[in-house]
């Protein structure tokens, strides 16, 4: 055969199996995840396991076409509205109505969970939200994060992973959208973050751009192109029915941008945009006395609240380095030098 002819032969049989390549991931298809197939109209609760990790997942295959929206809750173990939501999204949501795939992740840090601990893992005192992409061969959370890289992440279209104040921390409800410096993902990602129906919304940058350095669960996602928000809903350590519900309105509306539910998003009205969260830190170890409201608009200067010494004595009046809002306070008495007593977010 002549050498053209040759190569005009496989051109054309490459053009047909790149043709059926395609047409097979365009047809509606069983979601696999961490080795676990979910059939199209199926909804399967399952330990999504590698090694001596075994976390809990529902995956929610729509009858229809349409993207992945991974929500994860328990990122730290302590905050619990979101665990609740997805429980009840979990019930409500059916693959019949859906279009795409939604997968719930339950609870990330099963042990801090257990152990009752704010942020960490008991197991290596590790913060699974600054331990990201991960180490296969790592410690105990480094693992968790390699496993949520390449199983979840890997997997998904969009991503939301939600917080809630620990039991140390008042915080007025918010969701960051951050920025990586890539246009279209930025503009999406904070047209999803505006969607959520959330009326606090932080712009955020600070994390580094090396996907191989992501730190957290979001930037883990942005850096590989995937929008990913941060939501904060309640606060104290605590889930209130109203803060589990709001948690799965903000879901919902997450569902209703991506087309995935049939139902329209409610950006919020009177959304507030915030440039960036500073905070207001303490200059000496002892315990710490807010002062302020949280929501409330200070002025630069103003007082935010007081530190005394072990005996009571005070030794110092925060005040706040910028003009802004009140978005998120210690409350629990024990303070250090250098950390954070109040977080002000600063008006774009
Ligand atoms: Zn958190």
């Amino acid at each position: 055969m002549h050498l053209t002819t040759l190569r005009t032969g496989i051109a054309i049989v490459l053009f047909f199996f790149s043709y059926f390549i395609s047409a097979g991931v365009l047809a509606k298809d069983g979601f696999e995840l961490a080795g676990i197939t979910t059939q199209t109209g199926e909804k399967k609760s399952f330990m999504a396991t590698r090694g001596d990790i075994a976390l809990p997942v529902t995956v929610i295959n729509g009858k229809q076409e349409g993207p992945v929206l991974l929500l994860a809750a328990g990122t730290h173990g302590d905050e619990f509205p979101s665990m609740f939501a997805l429980q009840k999204l979990r019930e409500e949501v059916r693959p019949g109505e859906l279009s795409g795939t939604l997968v719930l992740l339950h609870l990330s840090n099963i042990d801090g969970f257990h152990a009752n601990r704010i942020a960490l893992n008991p197991k290596d005192n590790k913060n699974l939200n600054r331990e990201f992409p991960g180490s296969a061969g790592g410690t105990p959370t480094e693992q968790i994060a390699d496993f949520l890289t390449k199983e979840f992440i890997a997997k998904a279209d969009y991503f939301i992973d939600m917080h809630s104040g620990s039991a140390n921390q008042q915080l007025l409800d918010h969701v960051y959208s951050p920025f990586v410096g890539d246009k279209a993902l930025d503009d999406l990602t904070f047209e999803f973050a505006k969607a959520t129906g959330m009326q606090h919304i932080v712009m955020y940058g600070d994390r580094p751009r090396d996907p191989d350095n992501s730190i957290s669960f979001p930037n883990t996602a942005m850096t590989r192109g995937v929008p990913g928000l941060t939501t904060e809903i309640g606060h104290l350590g605590q889930y209130t029915e109203e803060s589990v519900g709001y948690a799965v309105q903000v879901s919902r509306n997450a569902l209703y941008f991506l087309e995935m539910l049939p139902g329209e998003p409610g950006p919020h009205s009177e959304a507030v945009i915030y440039e960036t969260l500073t905070s207001a830190k303490s200059h000496h170890t002892g315990f710490f006395l807010p002062g302020v409201k949280i929501g409330a608009k200070v002025e630069k200067g103003a007082s935010l609240g007081k530190v005394t010494d072990y005996f009571g004595n005070v030794v110092e009046t925060i005040s706040s380095p910028v003009a802004g809002t009140v978005m998120m306070i210690n409350e629990m008495p024990a303070i250090k030098e250098g950390q954070s007593a109040v977080t002000i977010g600063i008006l774009q």
